[in-house]
């Protein structure tokens, strides 16, 4: 499976502020089936739903 948790529907980004915008950054968590850590680039689980715009 090449996908990874970035275009998974149960992946929430994680940003930084840098002046006046917000910046993406490599973290963030899965709130499914609990919450976890998890990096955008971690290869996808069984769980993967891909994202509506993705
Ligand atoms: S851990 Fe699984 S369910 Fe969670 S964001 Fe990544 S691919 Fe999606």
């Amino acid at each position: 499976m090449t996908e990874t948790c970035q275009t998974c529907r149960h992946f929430r980004q994680h940003y930084i502020k840098m002046g006046w915008r917000y910046a993406p950054i490599l973290h963030g968590h899965c709130v499914y089936p609990r919450l976890k850590p998890r990096r955008a680039d971690t290869p996808a689980c069984p769980c993967y739903r891909p994202r509506e715009d993705a």
